[in-house]
């Protein structure tokens, strides 16, 4: 097969060679750039025909007459298994997310496509492009086992319109503009007002009817027992109330677009300021169920801090002791999946989490990725590297806005202070990794044409980046 590419001057990436029904498909890189070749029936695809093959750009379109032909293209529901996502801003990691989950084996679902509303606006990216970037990837490495589409955060009945249109099959509901902070700490008599003024039609409910359902009962989770006094449940249905509502308006707007096509939703409330309390778990999927709202994975607000890029902060112990309780509710009122949000480099946590969750776990990644491209970069092109870290280092206060992140930029060495073989240490401290890490989309309008085709043109130096990162990260959860 493909003997002819040789002449043309072409590298075939081997692991993309494949037959189906007398036709034969593959990744090729050409002088251009990558291109897939195809060797037999191409119609419905867009190239030009050399010899008796057809080489054909890596557009949308020929990504969707691809995954006609080679149905592992398409991203799967993935059920209770235990997953990872690989958050990819770049559009170029998803062969090294393939090689780590290669290497370390077991039974864990990767999901390649993932990224957030907020993140597409950064990165300059649509939910189509992630997709199909993710696809040339699962193509290119051969990996024909199913794999997931996440479309994340999800807070606008409109962004479910257009990942659903995108074949996404994961969709993470973020009610978290709807969570009341406040009610975390008020007082009772400023609960019960607005307990009275929840919005009662929507959670197709009455004030009376949920004190009836909660006040005095018991539940009974595994070893221990939880149980609603007024100002407990007041206290949940003050915060969580109108997320509630939220999440049960997009659950439903989410299944009426995906017609009957079985999908994976996952509810998230991990990007409020207050933390989830084992009772207000409770009260949040005793709620959804009521309502008739089925999911796979939940991501409470956990205690501690889950920072960008580096690893948990906060008390292990009273992390442990919250967790194991999270995680009894999970199976007892579910079974479904503990989500673990900015799950990059929590390697403090994974013990704790793999050990109580019993594999019933997914863990999401988005940025590590990115830090991982920019140790690549480091090595192959320090005056690059240092021209980020540079922005990094004026961009940083203002980037950092709306991510949870605590570094301080004063800790990050002026670049021009440090030796070329010193760069990528930058990368594995605190302060410069979260510092990188939420400045991406100002490094990307900055650099992003030559960041891409600096790892483009070192792809297996960023690969062999990535595929040691999470090998760190699933080798806990396999
Ligand atoms: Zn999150």
């Amino acid at each position: 097969m493909f003997e002819s590419l040789e002449q043309l001057g072409h590298t075939l990436y081997l692991m993309s060679v494949i037959e189906k029904d007398g036709t034969a498909y593959a990744l090729t890189r050409t002088l251009q750039g990558k291109a897939l070749v195809i060797q037999g029936d191409a119609a419905g695809f867009t190239g030009e025909a050399h010899g008796d093959v057809t080489l054909c750009p890596l557009t949308a379109a020929n990504a969707e007459a691809l995954r006609a032909r080679l149905p592992w293209l398409r991203p799967q529901p993935l059920g209770l298994r235990t997953s990872a996502g690989c958050g990819d801003r770049l559009g170029l990691a998803t062969p090294g997310h393939i090689r780590a989950v290669r290497a370390v084996g077991g039974d864990i679902a990767p999901i390649l496509a993932q990224q957030s509303m907020r993140e597409n606006a950064r990165t300059g990216r649509s939910p189509q492009q992630v997709m199909d970037d993710a696809l040339w990837g699962v193509f290119q490495e051969g990996w024909r086992e199913p794999w997931g589409a996440d479309a994340d955060h999800l807070k606008t009945t409109d962004d479910v319109d257009v990942c659903v249109a995108a074949g996404y099959t994961f969709f993470t509901i973020d009610p978290g503009a709807h969570v009341d902070n406040a009610a975390h700490t008020d007082g009772l008599e400023t609960l019960r007002g607005k307990f009275t003024a929840l919005p009662w039609d929507a959670l197709e409910d009455s004030a009376e009817a949920m004190k009836a359902r909660y006040l005095g009962s018991a539940q009974i989770i595994e070893d221990f027992t939880l149980t609603f006094d007024e100002t407990a449940l007041l206290r949940a249905a003050c915060k969580y109330g109108r997320a509630i509502a939220h999440t049960v308006k997009m659950a439903r707007h989410l299944k009426a677009a995906k017609s009957d096509l079985p999908f994976d939703l996952e509810v998230s409330v991990d990007e409020t300021d207050t933390p989830t309390s084992p009772l207000e778990h409770v009260f949040i999927v005793s709620e959804l169920r009521r309502m008739g709202v089925t999911w796979v994975s939940l991501a409470p607000r956990y205690v501690g801090r889950f920072e960008k890029g580096v690893d948990y902060i906060g008390d292990l112990a009273e992390f442990e002791a919250e967790f194991a309780k999270h995680a009894a509710i999970a199976r007892v009122l579910g079974p479904y999946k503990l989500s673990l949000h900015s799950g990059s480099d929590k390697f403090s946590v994974y013990p704790i989490v793999a050990k109580y969750t019993r594999r019933l776990t997914h863990l999401k990644t988005a940025g590590t990725s990115y830090l991982e491209a920019l140790r690549a970069i480091a090595g192959v092109d320090p005056a690059l590297f240092r021209e980020i870290l540079g922005l990094a280092i004026k961009r940083y206060d203002e980037d950092r806005a709306t991510y949870h992140v605590s570094a301080d930029i004063d800790n990050v060495l002026m670049p021009s202070l440090i030796p070329d073989e010193e760069l990528a240490d930058v990368l594995d401290t605190f302060d410069g990794r979260e510092a990188l890490h939420v400045t991406f989309g100002s490094a990307l309008e900055r650099f992003g044409k030559r960041l891409l085709a600096t790892l483009e043109a070192n792809e297996e130096a960023h690969y062999t980046a990535l595929e040691r990162h999470f090998i760190k990260h699933l080798t806990p959860f396999k």
